[in-house]
């Protein structure tokens, strides 16, 4: 009750959710108080939560932040949800996002941008957005995400919270709408390494309804919160802290590795050669999918429909045209251009190649150092409307983050400090499936 009355009185100013489920929330409440009274309880037992908007919610609009979806209510539960719930957590309601994922400042969402809690003039980052906003402002204790080259890790650097990026494989996307499906990935969002690890109990591990699920056992992500940094070999890829980084959020990153000195790990150098090509890279892969993912929307079988089509293609072509916003049908035409006879050598295959390269970078940096650490973005939280016309600008903003996603690496944001009031975010990046290290790394910072 207390949540859902501070989201009543406050996220009038921030509209971070979507969709407040009240009734089902205060139900799942009392089958908590139960439970816990019968003492067959977990962590999350009664714990508020809020889903990304793109999680299917059975009976629960789902709207994917697009008016294409805005009456859909799915017949299905996806995993992630399913899983929180039957560890007893409750949830609140669903929140904003950019429309299909696409954005990194939460304003293309059909239903409004979100505001910054720290300052409402400011946008929370994205594509999670409203989720980092709503845990930030304490209108939810916990929330889901999903990144696909940051939108975990940039709302929670913007908001000043703590999100996680798993393992490509590590979280089941079955009932995650999909906008990349090869660099989706679903995580958790909280105020502390600690809150994320109790999520992840519950989120992680093998689901036989993903067939890119991976069956590599989940581990104890709790077990080893206190183990000691003593050791720790971090890597600082000096391409991190090139051209573009904000002077002051680069001191605010090397202060927080100082901590971690002190905590006892040493610290070198390693290098990420071709971190530039991952914006190029990823803006050709990520529309190429998303182009094919969302051929599926066609007024027929799910969403939006236009008004009296005058015949089937009609119907198509003013159903897309009116259900997508801007952003959506542009990276709509970029990924089918890309993939289209002639194309898809000079594009999508040349993107493919690139990527692989941007893997090797990250496993040769890796067999020197335990992780690797830097800014998750080149700046703060910007003001609302000052990127929204410069697609390119908006693109740099997820230079430090789309990378983990082409290598399929886990990658966490950790609150570091604040530059001119505002929090900036750490980003701590680990081989593969090793969670729980960054998780004890980040809980050891905390
Ligand atoms: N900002 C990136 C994009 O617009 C990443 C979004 C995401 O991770 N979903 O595609």
């Amino acid at each position: 009750r207390l949540f859902l009355q501070r989201i009543q009185a406050l996220d009038p100013q921030l509209n971070s959710f979507i969709t407040v489920s009240d009734e089902l929330a205060l139900q799942q409440a009392k089958a908590a108080d139960l439970a816990i009274a019968n003492g067959d309880s977990s962590s999350l037992t009664g714990i508020p939560i809020a889903h990304k908007d793109l999680f299917c919610t059975q009976g629960t609009l789902t709207t994917c932040g697009s008016k294409m979806l805005n009456n859909f209510v799915p017949p299905y539960e996806s995993t992630v949800t399913q899983r929180l719930q039957q560890a007893g957590a409750v949830m609140l309601g669903k929140t904003n996002m950019d429309e299909f994922a696409m954005g990194s400042s939460n304003e293309n969402s059909h239903f409004g941008a979100v505001k910054n809690p720290w300052d409402v003039n400011k946008v929370p980052g994205g594509s999670s957005g409203g989720s980092a906003a709503a845990v930030a402002a304490g209108l939810t204790v916990a929330a889901t995400g999903t990144d696909t080259g940051g939108s975990i890790r940039q709302p929670a650097s913007f908001c000043g919270i703590t999100g996680l990026k798993p393992t490509y494989g590590r979280i089941s996307r079955f009932g995650m709408i999909a906008y990349a499906s090869s660099l989706d990935q679903g995580g958790p969002m909280a105020k502390s390494a600690e809150d994320c690890a109790h999520l992840m109990q519950a989120m992680a591990g093998f689901d036989d309804k993903d067939s890119t699920s991976s069956e590599t056992p989940k581990e104890d992500y709790l077990a080893n919160l206190n183990a000691p940094l003593a050791g720790l070999k971090i890597g600082l890829p000096k391409e991190y802290f090139g051209e573009g980084l904000d002077a002051k959020v680069a001191d605010t990153i090397m202060a927080a590795v100082k901590e971690f000195e002190k905590l006892g790990a040493t610290v070198k150098e390693v290098s990420l050669p071709n971190l530039q090509l991952s914006i190029p890279a990823y803006y050709v892969i990520a529309p190429s999918e998303a182009s094919s993912n969302l051929s599926r929307f066609d007024g027929v079988r799910f969403g939006h429909r236009c008004d009296d089509p005058k015949d089937l293609l009609d119907m198509y072509t003013r159903s897309r045209a009116e259900g997508f916003g801007t952003e959506v049908q542009k990276r709509i035409m970029v990924g089918t251009y890309a993939l289209s006879e002639g194309y898809y050598d000079a594009y999508y295959l040349k993107a493919q190649k690139i990527r692989r390269l941007i893997k090797e970078d990250f496993v040769n940096a890796l067999n020197e150092v335990d992780v690797i650490m830097g800014p998750v973005a080149p700046t703060t939280a910007f003001e609302l409307g000052s990127k929204t016309n410069d697609p390119v600008a908006m693109y740099l903003e997820d230079i430090y983050t789309l990378s983990v996603n082409l290598a399929g690496i886990p990658a966490m944001s950790v609150p570091a400090g604040f530059v001119d009031n505002m929090p900036v975010g750490l980003q701590i990046m680990g081989n593969y499936f090793a969670e729980a290290k960054l998780l004890n790394i980040a809980h050891q910072y905390q």
